[in-house]
């Protein structure tokens, strides 16, 4: 269906930070496929492990037990500290699961309508209770009714979450991305996450983080949360887990791991096994490249490279980034750079109409991000 406006590009082909089209035109790879291949295009590893399961056992169900989702569980728990793990196939589905976790916690304590506090300018998924999460009238606009059960506040804006503590005593839980992903790179003070933290102890409400976008190491540490000290009750992601292969999960600690019994929540395909042999082989990148560190230094030199190259040009409002989470902001909307781009052969996004937004592959070279640097500096210069 005409769900996308999509750019008149095929490719058939990618190897690392490159992609190559149908008519054998080389890309370099900025966006990923949205936060997604992180790893980079056809990782020999991830490849192996795919093909390998694909001929050993690809589906059984979550009516049995699945050796390599407890495995992905394990690793997931452990570079996180959280505790239990829910899987899906995306990160709107992994999403759902944190929302019903907070509905289930709150009806259980007897609260009459559970509310979930989300922010202005969020991007939670396109089901029906993600984009009534979502903080973007776009997304809501012509699928009213929209759900109950959520108050918003403005983005990085602690005031506002305590003024509604004060005065809604039906509120269960706060979802929040770490980073604005959809809605620019927007990065929070680095007191956010714990000052909501405090608020959600103080008032036994669950802290939810979305890092669909966020997560497997696109910050420079696994998680994003894991920048400051504070722990999240409950964390999805999805994007950069599979490299591509769809998955997504919902991890919680403490009493919101124990929240769900058989019954209350399922997925037919989520953490089957072919997925799961898909993001263990993410993860033995992640580890043994050291990728988290990676992104990290990426990010810098990205980031100190677009800063110096465009210097004073009048265009720009400003250069930002969280790791492998680039923005260049524009004084004015600017659309028509992705196509601009794609002419220079390198793959961009361009989102609130005046924000680049890069999220190219934690694999790529120094060599490749001095490449990507110096096109977006011309593009802009332009
Ligand atoms: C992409 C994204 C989602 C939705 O993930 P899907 O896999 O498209 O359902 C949710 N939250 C954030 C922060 C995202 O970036």
């Amino acid at each position: 269906m005409n769900t996308y406006a999509r750019l008149p590009v095929a490719f058939a082909s990618g190897e690392g930070t490159y992609l190559l089209d149908t008519q054998g035109n080389r890309y370099l790879d900025g966006l990923s496929g949205i936060a997604v291949v992180g790893v980079g295009h056809a990782n020999p590893r991830v490849a192996d492990a795919i093909a390998q399961q694909a001929k050993t056992l690809t589906h059984t169900s979550n009516l049995y037990e699945i050796p390599l989702q407890e495995k992905l569980a394990d690793r997931l728990c452990a570079l996180s500290g959280m505790e239990k793990v829910f899987f899906s196939n995306s990160g709107a589905e992994a999403n759902e699961a944190a929302i019903k976790l907070a509905r289930i916690k709150g009806n259980r304590q007897g609260i009459k309508k559970p509310t979930t506090i989300v922010m202005d300018g969020s991007f939670h998924g396109r089901t029906m209770a993600t984009l009534t999460a979502t903080g973007n009238r776009k997304v809501h606009a012509g699928f009213e009714p929209l759900l109950s059960g959520f108050v918003r506040a403005p983005y990085d804006d602690i005031d506002a979450v305590a003024l509604i503590a004060a005065n809604n005593p039906d509120v269960v839980a706060v979802f929040v991305e770490p980073v604005l992903g959809e809605g620019g790179i927007h990065i929070p003070d680095a007191n956010y996450l714990s000052e909501l933290r405090k608020i959600c102890d103080e008032h036994n409400w669950l802290l939810m983080l979305d890092e669909v976008q966020t997560g497997n190491g696109r910050t420079g540490k696994y998680f994003a949360y894991q920048h400051t000290n504070c722990l999240p009750d409950v964390v999805t992601t999805a994007k950069g887990l599979g490299n591509g292969m769809p998955i997504g999960a919902c991890l919680a600690r403490g009493e919101a791991a124990e929240l769900f019994a058989p019954g209350n929540h399922g997925s037919t395909f989520g953490g089957n096994p072919l997925a799961c042999a898909a993001a263990n082989a993410v993860l033995d990148e992640i580890e043994e490249h050291n990728l988290c560190a990676r992104a990290e230094s990426l990010g810098e030199r990205i980031v100190s490279g677009l800063q110096a190259g465009l210097n004073g040009n009048n265009r720009v409002a400003e250069v930002r980034g969280h790791g492998l989470m680039i923005a260049v902001e524009l004084n004015e909307d600017a659309p028509e750079l992705v196509s601009q781009a794609l002419e220079q052969r390198v793959l961009i996004n361009v989102t609130q109409g005046n924000i680049i937004r890069l999220l190219p592959p934690l694999t790529m070279s120094d060599a490749e991000a001095d490449e990507l640097t110096a096109k977006i500096v011309a593009l802009v210069q332009s």
